[in-house]
């Protein structure tokens, strides 16, 4: 049979995955000649043989791929042979477009494992073990095509051993870019509290041994610094604890086989799929009681978050520990540390000791979090593991930069019909923070060769990231409504266009009315809204001080409801607060000093928590919301009265009946479990009905909910299902987080839609 050539190209997650090697192979088993090569749009293949020969291959390409590929296209077209009859990979070639797909960083494999707990293997206990199915991509990558050059393991030269490895198809380490061993790769340092190193043959074992003495380790990882304690010494998370000035917020922790984790947590089969999968993200789980924990690691809480080992360091670290609390290397608020001398500085009085090595870390990427709905991750904060895998838009759009929001920072920068989410920068509050945004665009630019054509921007003239967009003069700004953002966002990964029902639920998101927002109903499509309706507007008394401060809102709440007899009622919240401050705040509210409106669901989550003592003051964002969750029972509750109206052609969600019932309930001494379960079943009857009349009124059936509310599952799961009962399609996203941030995806996809419609 004659003979035919074929030229591939194969467009993925197709570079540092193992992708040629697995190519050679088939093409040899197959019989074939020609070459494979990286190029800057994945990988160019040209194959020769015979005609079914070639049809095979072209099948096992889709079908046989390595573990972590991706393929998203292939192309190909025929060529004159040319009598090739071997095989063979030839060096990578730069080319001017680059849409070549990054892998993300990847858990150590079983098969590395295996040999680093061999002693007769050459990498026994060699912390830096990896192959081409796993170890590190995203965070040591400086620019692409992916190769050895372009990334922090450029300095380490290979032994006759590693590079023999690296050229030989055959081998799992073939061009695995950050192959190493002891003779040649990066090492591992015990540096005191000072940062000066101490000589030990084994910095592992000393490490341990400090862990052991109840000491806090900061600890080099992937996408940087950990700090980390015994899990099960109260001492030590107290210690790391108040020098990290972290006093109430949960704390991650880190196990290296589920056995352990079932200890302390109760999993579901989905959990555990997801706790083991590569990505290895943070996971919330219900937290098991009485717990081999100590008690402070997760106060108050009915939830523990735990991730599986993922680095080769982390097994070896880990080995005499059921679990280690495993938190970002930081002070509360600032960026996680990677440099060796800057953990030393910014860490100086946190950690005890430093477990450091001398491969560089060249973005900082935090773990994950996610929790689970049936079986399916919603992430909470999506970095390590899937970042830089993007979201598949339904269509093509001009590139855009997308700033994102002021808290859970993230950009978005968007290339044909991709849109890259960047790994959770942080909150945008101080100048460090500010410096990691920075670098995160740039380095996102060059590494997938991205001109934007547009920036877009949140609306609030107040957030670092509106006065870095409108400091620039380049590029056009597009400004985006937060709430229409989370809509749009949630839209993109679900492929709709519109136009929907947009239901935005989070803290606080500035309106196009100059005041804050939170509680929306929007008619939706990519590149507009009209607000349909909205949680009626109650003063936030001091601005952003009533965030920090729950009580302020159910202050703000009670007026709302009672007015002047407010301060009669009997009730044990106006017993526990000081009278001079009620009466101070009272002034407030009354002549709106200082004092936006506000239609925020999460804020009236918050007055409720308040007054139902669970959380007068927030320790950290979200607390007072996350407790009256925590506070719902399971079961079916009757729910408090909302009343709805209708102003101007709005339908207004008014909770003052819902207050007054709730008062009723705190002055009979129900239990704060009972008014939680009913004032749940209120907002969702609440939402469900404004958002049934909204659907009779416009003709539109599907419902997308947005925002950071939905965080919670009892109101998400509730919602989801009354309005499914009553025939509308609901549905909420999973790939970008529901809360701040997801804002960067939507914004992208609203400003390209609003580039393509003035293109017209
Ligand atoms: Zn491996
Ligand atoms: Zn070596
Ligand atoms: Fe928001």
């Amino acid at each position: 049979m004659a003979s035919i050539r074929t030229r591939i190209q194969v467009q993925g997650i197709v570079q540092g995955v193992g992708f040629r090697p697995f190519v050679h192979q088939l093409a040899r088993r197959l019989g074939l000649g020609g070459f494979i090569q990286n190029n800057s749009y994945g990988v160019e293949i040209e194959v020769e043989g015979g005609g079914e020969a070639v049809g095979d291959f072209l099948r096992g390409l889709r079908e046989e791929t390595p573990p972590l590929a991706r393929v998203t296209g292939i192309e190909s077209s025929p060529l004159n042979t040319l009598g090739q009859s071997d095989f063979t990979i030839r060096a990578s070639e730069a080319l001017a477009g680059r849409t070549a797909l990054i892998s993300p960083d990847v858990a150590v494999c079983d098969d590395c494992l295996a040999e680093m707990f061999d002693p007769s293997d050459r990498r026994y206990r060699y912390p830096f073990i990896n192959c081409t199915n796993c170890g590190p991509r995203y965070t040591i990558i400086t620019d692409v095509p992916y190769d050895r050059d372009k990334t922090s393991m450029r300095v380490f030269e290979m032994c006759p051993a590693c590079a023999a490895e690296y050229g030989d198809p055959a081998d799992r380490r073939f061009h695995a870019q950050p192959n190493a061993c002891p003779v040649c790769g990066p090492r591992v340092t015990l540096l005191d509290g000072a940062g000066h190193p101490i000589p030990l043959d084994d910095p592992i074992a000393g490490a341990v041994e400090a862990l052991h003495k109840g000491l806090v380790l900061a600890v080099k990882g992937l996408g940087g610094f950990h700090l980390a304690a015994d899990a099960a010494d109260a001492d030590a998370v107290r210690r790391l604890r108040s020098h990290k000035h972290r006093e109430e917020k949960p704390l991650a922790v880190m196990s290296t086989d589920m056995e352990s984790i079932r200890t302390y947590a109760r999993t579901t089969p989905e959990e555990e799929t997801v706790l083991a999968s590569i990505q290895r993200p943070i996971v919330l789980l219900r937290a098991r009681t009485p717990s081999p924990l100590a008690p402070n690691v997760a106060p108050d809480n009915r939830y523990i978050g735990a991730m599986l080992a993922y680095t080769p360091l982390h097994h070896l670290l880990l080995r005499d520990f059921p679990a280690l609390v495993m938190t970002s290397g930081n002070l509360t608020d600032e960026p996680i540390a990677i440099d060796n001398q800057e953990a030393v500085t910014r860490l100086d009085g946190i950690a005890d000791y430093f477990l450091v090595h001398d491969r560089d870390i060249y973005l900082r990427t935090d773990d994950s979090v996610v929790r689970l709905d049936g079986p399916r991750p919603r992430q909470i904060r999506r970095s390590r593991g899937f970042v830089p895998v993007p979201v598949f838009l339904r269509r093509p759009q001009p590139s855009i930069l997308a700033l994102g929001g002021e808290l859970k920072n993230t950009v978005c920068l968007t290339k044909q019909d991709r849109a890259f989410v960047s790994q959770h920068v942080g909150d945008l509050e101080n100048l460090l923070t500010l410096e990691f945004f920075d670098l995160t665009i740039r380095h996102l630019r060059r590494i997938l060769d991205i001109e934007p054509a547009a920036l877009a921007r949140d609306l609030h003239p107040e957030y670092l990231s509106t006065k870095v967009a409108l400091s620039q003069r380049e590029l056009q700004v597009i400004g985006v409504q937060h709430h229409h953002a989370h809509v749009v966002s949630a839209m993109a990964e679900l492929g709709l266009a519109g136009p929907v029902i947009g239901l935005a639920c989070d803290g606080t998101g500035y309106g196009d009315d100059g005041q804050i927002w939170g509680g929306e109903f929007l008619r939706a499509d990519e590149a507009g809204y009209e607000r349909l309706g909205h949680l009626d507007y109650a003063v936030l008394p001091g601005g952003a001080a009533a965030i920090k401060e729950p009580w302020r809102m159910a202050l703000s709440f009670l007026d709302l409801a009672f007015g002047r007899e407010a301060l009669d009622l009997d009730i044990p919240f106006l017993d526990r607060r000081n009278p001079d401050q009620v009466h101070f705040i009272r002034q407030v509210i009354a002549k709106r000093v200082n004092s936006p409106l506000t239609s925020s669901l999460g804020r009236l989550f918050d007055a409720v928590a308040a007054l139902i003592g669970l959380r007068d003051v927030a320790a950290f964002e979200g607390q007072a919301a996350m407790m009256l969750e925590m506070a719902c029972p399971e079961g079916e509750f009757d729910p408090y009265d909302f009343d709805v109206s209708e102003i101007e052609g709005r339908f207004v969600v008014q909770p003052q009946a819902l207050i007054r019932a709730m008062v009723r309930d705190l002055v009979d001494g129900r239990a704060r479990e009972e008014i939680s379960g009913r004032f749940h079943a209120a907002v969702i009857r609440a939402l469900a009905e404004t958002t049934l009349r909204i659907s009779a009124r416009t003709g539109l059936t599907t419902v997308v909910l947005s925002g950071g509310c939905f965080q919670n599952q009892v109101l998400t799961r509730g919602l989801i299902r009354a309005l499914e009962t009553a025939g509308l399609k609901a549905l909420t996203q999973h790939l970008v987080p529901v809360n701040d941030g997801g804002l960067s995806l939507g914004q992208a996809v609203c400003a390209g839609a609003r580039l393509i419609g003035a293109g017209r």
